[in-house]
């Protein structure tokens, strides 16, 4: 497991933008935090790190935003889904069949259902107002995940 404590948002990108680069196809990136804690924040890194030119916001209304480029990143928002088969109407398992990457935000309500393939990234805060600590633990084919 990765800890690391960022004292911006930017160097929070920073870092999304490194795990980026080492994003294959077939991935969950599974966010755990609470409101506010810089998920989205990250998941704006990953797109830059992706090459993706997309306006990356909170997918809270539509379940699932979805930004592509060269690369296709599927940006889930997990705070309404409840049960499986909301989950199953959202995509998800399709498009990780599909060999897309997936960032997920309130990953706790689908924890049962995360695949082999997940990356799991924590924030909490710090003592500081902007501090954030961000643990990175990767399972499957990260299983010895760095950046
Ligand atoms: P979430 O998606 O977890 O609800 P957001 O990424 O939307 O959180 O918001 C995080 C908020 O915290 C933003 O207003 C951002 O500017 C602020 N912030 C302050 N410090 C940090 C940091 N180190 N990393 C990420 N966000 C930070
Ligand atoms: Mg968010």
């Amino acid at each position: 497991m990765i800890i690391k404590t960022t004292h911006s948002p930017e160097e929070t990108r920073a870092l999304a933008e490194r795990v980026a680069t080492r994003l294959e196809g077939g991935t969950v990136v599974a966010f755990f935090g609470d409101l506010g804690a810089g998920k989205t924040t990250f998941v704006s890194g990953l797109a830059k790190g992706l090459q993706l030119n997309a306006d990356v916001h909170s997918p809270t209304f539509s379940l699932v935003n979805e930004y592509h480029g060269e690369k296709s990143l599927y940006h889930f928002d997990m705070y309404r889904v409840e049960t499986w088969e909301d989950l199953l109407l959202t995509g998800f398992f399709d498009y990780y069949d599909q060999g897309e990457i997936l960032a997920c935000e309130w990953s706790e309500n689908i924890e049962n259902a995360l695949p082999e393939n997940t990356i799991r990234i924590t924030i909490r805060r710090g003592e500081e107002e902007n501090d954030r600590i961000i643990s990175i633990e990767g399972f499957g084919k990260y299983e010895n995940f760095e950046c």
